[in-house]
């Protein structure tokens, strides 16, 4: 436990930042057209005024509840959250009170699902992987409590990068280490009082795990000699700037924002690593979706519209002006435009135009598999990596991934998104027929098999485990 969060006063803290960046866009939300904003009142729902009549909804759809508060964190991730909101898309299945409340750092997005709505925090929302997992088995919660969460749907994949002080230009650190020399740098910093100091958003998830991927690629032992910590997204850009930060991981626009403030250069894109990769995903408290079953399914329905919508690249820049707005990220629209297009400029005189390289939300761009269906074999991924580390126990794998696969059975609910997509009348053929999306592939011809997590791990030299 303490070593994943600790002090009293720290886990205050991040409450309080938590509390205040909500009112914050409460606030903002006011600024809203009257005819988005219903009657004024003070909750935050963009289109999705209850003021407005919801037509159409077939009786036995109709939701349970027509409200929930939904945590987000400022990054291209949180995008069919706030597109779901500000076009409608809740709305139209019947949940006209959606909350958005953005949270001031993962830390707090965690200590809000414990709180609940009904004590000012959350019944769900985004999440890095595999906190839904850590949070049911009670490894990141207060006092180890097991609050049981329910993943539903991926939102997004790729759309995150590794970012590199401008220090290191020209040394080699990109997406292969091994091509240009880029492990000097590494050995440079090895004995000095200055190692390589590399950071995340949120220890023993995605960002840590695409950092930690891609050193132990490069032939670095990410916990012999690199410096690992973890920094609010929101922080990265002044650390990296007063020289506190070598390098660190996290979503667009961050990554991207470091380049346009000249003060880095991208490594790599996360999409380079690993094609299509999971990314983060749409998880609500176990009890909410019980008690809500309706309910649940119309924010499903809601959020694969979202995605749909994203997915048309003519809607895009349409999409970064409403993300990039003071209620969500609070930026110019140009930072987030040419990154959705899968143009990037990557700092050091390398440019990526590549639409493959985009973040997607339904669909896997050119390879067309399912972004937003939670594949269970995704799971089993994250939980393995965690293994790799020494983030979980072994025994989770033992006896053909048995405590592995009995987790994921608990946390993933890929049956109510099926539902979902039905009563959505998605396509047969979007509908995935199995858990798996197969063997996996990563830029070093390294393969994950969901059925020898084992034989994915004998093969990496570089592990805690
Ligand atoms: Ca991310």
């Amino acid at each position: 436990m303490t070593e994943f969060f600790n002090q009293v006063s720290r886990r205050k803290f991040l409450l309080t930042a938590g509390a205040s960046a909500s009112v914050v866009f409460l606030k903002g939300c006011l600024g809203n057209p009257p005819e988005a904003g219903g009657s004024g009142g003070a909750q935050a729902q963009g289109n999705n005024s209850a003021a407005t009549p919801v037509a159409n909804i077939p009786p036995e759809q109709a939701p349970e509840t027509t409200k929930i508060s939904l945590g987000y964190i400022p990054i291209v991730e949180a995008a069919p959250l706030i597109i779901a909101l500000e076009k409608g898309f809740f709305r139209e299945f019947g949940m006209t009170e959606v909350n958005l409340a953005k949270q001031a750092s993962w830390g707090s997005a965690r200590d809000n699902i414990e709180i609940g709505s009904a004590g000012g925090g959350i019944d769900g929302g985004q999440w890095q992987m595999p906190m839904p997992h850590l949070i049911s088995e009670g490894l990141i919660t207060k006092g180890n409590a097991k609050i049981p969460m329910y993943v539903l749907c991926q939102l997004n994949t790729q759309g995150n990068g590794i970012a590199i002080a401008g220090k290191h230009q020209g040394k080699g650190l990109e997406l292969d280490l091994k091509a240009k020399n880029g492990k000097t740098v590494f050995d440079q910093l090895k004995g000095t009082s200055t190692p390589f100091t590399a950071a995340f958003t949120f220890a023993k998830v995605n960002q840590e795990f695409w950092i930690r991927y891609w050193l132990a690629a490069g032939g670095i032992n990410p916990d012999k000699e690199v410096k690992l910590i973890p920094v609010p997204a929101a922080q990265t850009v002044a650390n990296m700037k007063t020289g506190t930060m070598d390098a660190f991981s996290t979503g667009d626009p961050w990554p991207y924002r470091i380049v346009k403030d000249k003060i880095g250069f991208l490594a790599m894109l996360t999409g380079q690593m690993w094609a299509y990769h999971p990314e983060e995903y749409f998880a609500i408290k176990g009890e909410w979706v019980d008690k809500h079953p309706k309910a649940t399914k119309a924010l499903l329905k809601g959020i694969m519209k979202a995605q749909q919508w994203l997915d048309d690249f003519a809607n895009r820049d349409e999409a970064s002006t409403i993300l990039a707005g003071r209620n969500y990220f609070n930026l110019p629209a140009e930072i987030l435009k040419n990154p959705f297009q899968g143009k990037y400029e990557m700092g050091d005189g390398r440019t990526i135009d590549d639409k493959a390289l985009a973040a997607y939300y339904w669909k896997d761009g050119t390879k067309g598999t399912s972004t937003s269906y939670p594949y269970k074999s995704h799971d089993l991924w994250f939980i393995t990596e965690s293994v790799r580390w020494g983030f979980l126990p072994k025994d989770y794998l033992a006896d053909g991934a048995k405590k592995a696969k009995e987790l994921i059975d608990r946390v993933n609910k890929e049956n109510i998104w099926k539902e979902a997509a039905t009563e959505l009348k998605v396509a047969a053929a979007d509908i995935p027929t199995t858990t798996s999306r197969g063997v996996e592939e990563f830029f070093d011809g390294k393969k994950f098999d969901p059925e020898n997590p084992e034989a994915y791990l004998n093969s990496l030299q570089i592990k805690s485990a």
